[in-house]
């Protein structure tokens, strides 16, 4: 399975004040101390100062100046219901003095500052998973993050044709190297994957019966399930075959004059391994067309690279090429790009999706097109693209050049080279090694490569490593490792060069 949705970065809503109950609760308590705490939480309560009392507090009032005054209010009203709440679970023991106004006014200001400040924080990925999905999968190319900017900054030619002077498609801008690098007929972009299977399934089968082998009835991530898909697509599931091996005589059996498609879908993120069988999808194509019907292929990662990594992930192309009216596959995971479906295919299924109401609800917006524009560039050349895309030169990086970056993250973390007044905030050399260490492509692709990685093993002095795993994701920027036993390993694939130096101070600052 993906493992790359339990590692949660931490995170703040900006709505609570953050860290105060850790601080402020005290140790286990006795059964009378409990009692007794109860007994004065009510008299605590009432010490507990009015919304207007705080307000009037100077240092608060000050804070009406640099704060619209709502907001103030607002930030004091979740300090006292987070206080009051906190009395009555016995966790403030703090004596009704400590409550006044004025006390409560730093606690004001940080939700303020909570407030005002963006959720979104950079993260170091540590991990060794690549397109970690809860870090936001891929890292996009310097060409694509120029293509943001412009079409962020400033006015573009985003649906209109310069040319002509007229209106145009957004679509416009890929359609041809789309078709360029997969050799289909047509293409069309959407907002992610999990749209592009809705639509492609609205556009080809509403109504009618889809047939899904039992191997491929897979849910990615939290909530794409493909049986739900189909229920939102106004089609109807016909299961095929058994889960580990279906035959195309099953799909032979299932087929009915409801049956509008085959639903090929890539088990992405696990492996049905033993004795397993699957009509290759030449046949399943041209079953589909034998019988009137389409094939649409979901391919999940679609990895367009020429990488020895991708060998086993089914070929976009191929797939084109070997009849299949419709393949989707999204623009974060081994493609390296933005958040994006991409559908290709025949010009009359293609047609059909572009034309279905459906199309205008999960429309690309007008940055991931951008970035999905250049990105698709550098794939015209493959060797440039691997060098280029972040994810591609993540998982292709050799492992001496992972070797180096470890041993200048051990350097810094050691002090190597360092005065000796530096030398006395970093760790000793016993507290620091380089290891082999497994990394992986994540994101539920390639679920079961191990991608040979290298890591730095950190022993924090104290002994413990879960604490400081927290409070190096709680850093600036956050850093996401792995703990091991009593270490935390940061996994040198993932991590980028001009990195290091920052890695190494987040780490020392937490040991600290
Ligand atoms: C990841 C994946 C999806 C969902 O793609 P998104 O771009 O995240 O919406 C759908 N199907 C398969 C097989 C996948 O691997």
């Amino acid at each position: 399975m993906s493992d790359d949705s339990k590692e949660q970065p931490a995170k703040g809503t900006g709505a609570q004040p953050k860290g105060r109950a850790q601080k402020d609760t005290p140790p286990a308590k006795s059964a009378a101390a409990k009692k007794h705490a109860r007994a004065q939480s009510g008299g605590v309560l009432r010490g507990l100062a009015a919304v207007d009392e705080v307000l009037r507090q100077p240092t608060v009032a000050a804070l009406c100046e640099r704060y619209p005054r709502a907001l103030v209010v607002d930030a004091v009203r979740a300090v006292l219901d987070r206080l009051r709440r906190e009395i009555l679970e016995q966790k403030a023991e703090q004596a009704a003095g400590d409550l006044s106004a004025a006390m409560l006014a730093p606690w004001v200001e940080a939700l303020l500052i909570a407030a005002v400040t963006p959720s979104l924080r950079r993260v170091i990925n540590a991990s060794g998973v690549v397109v970690h999905t809860n870090l936001g999968r891929s890292v996009l190319p310097v060409e694509a993050l120029e293509a943001i900017v412009i079409a962020a900054a400033s006015y573009s030619d985003l649906e209109f044709d310069l040319g002509a002077g007229e209106r145009a498609s957004r679509q416009d801008h890929v359609h041809d190297v789309l078709c360029t690098l997969t050799g289909a007929e047509d293409a069309l972009v959407v907002n992610n994957n999990a749209a592009a299977v809705l639509l492609a399934l609205a556009a080809t089968s509403r109504g009618g019966d889809v047939l899904v082998s039992r191997g491929q009835l897979v849910e990615i991530g939290d909530s794409f399930r493909i049986p739900d898909i189909l229920v939102e697509s106004g089609a109807a599931l016909v299961e095929v075959g058994t889960t580990n091996r279906t035959y195309l005589k099953d799909y032979e059996r299932a087929w009915s004059e409801r049956a509008r498609a085959v639903l090929r879908v890539h088990t992405s993120n696990y492996r049905i391994v033993g004795f397993t069988s699957e009509p290759p999808v030449g046949e399943l194509a041209q079953f589909a067309h034998e019988h009137g019907g389409v094939l649409v292929d979901n391919l999940g990662s679609g990895a367009l690279a020429d990488l020895d990594l991708f060998a086993d992930e089914p070929s976009v192309g191929e797939s084109i090429a070997a009849g299949a009216d419709v393949v989707t596959f999204s623009g974060d995971k081994l493609l390296g790009g933005p958040q994006a479906g991409i559908a290709v295919g025949s010009a009359a299924a293609i047609g059909a999706m572009r034309r279905h109401p459906l199309a205008r609800a999960v429309r690309i917006d007008k940055l991931d097109l951008a970035a999905l524009d250049a990105l698709l560039r550098l794939y015209l050349d493959p060797a440039r693209a691997i060098e280029r895309i972040p994810t591609l030169a993540m998982l292709a990086a050799p492992e001496d050049a992972l070797q180096a970056r470890a041993a200048r993250l051990r350097d810094a973390l050691t002090g190597v080279g360092a005065s000796a007044e530096q030398k006395a905030l970093c760790l000793a050399a016993d507290d620091v090694a380089i290891l082999a260490s497994v990394a992986r492509a994540g994101a539920g692709a390639l679920p079961i490569t191990e991608v040979p990685s290298i890591a730095v093993a950190v022993a924090p002095p104290g002994g413990d490593a879960e604490g400081l795993a927290a409070r190096l994701r709680r850093g600036e920027p956050g850093v996401v490792g792995r703990v091991h036993e009593d270490h935390v390993l940061f996994d040198m694939r993932t991590v980028r060069d001009d990195e290091v130096a920052e890695l190494a101070a987040c780490v020392l600052v937490a040991i600290g």
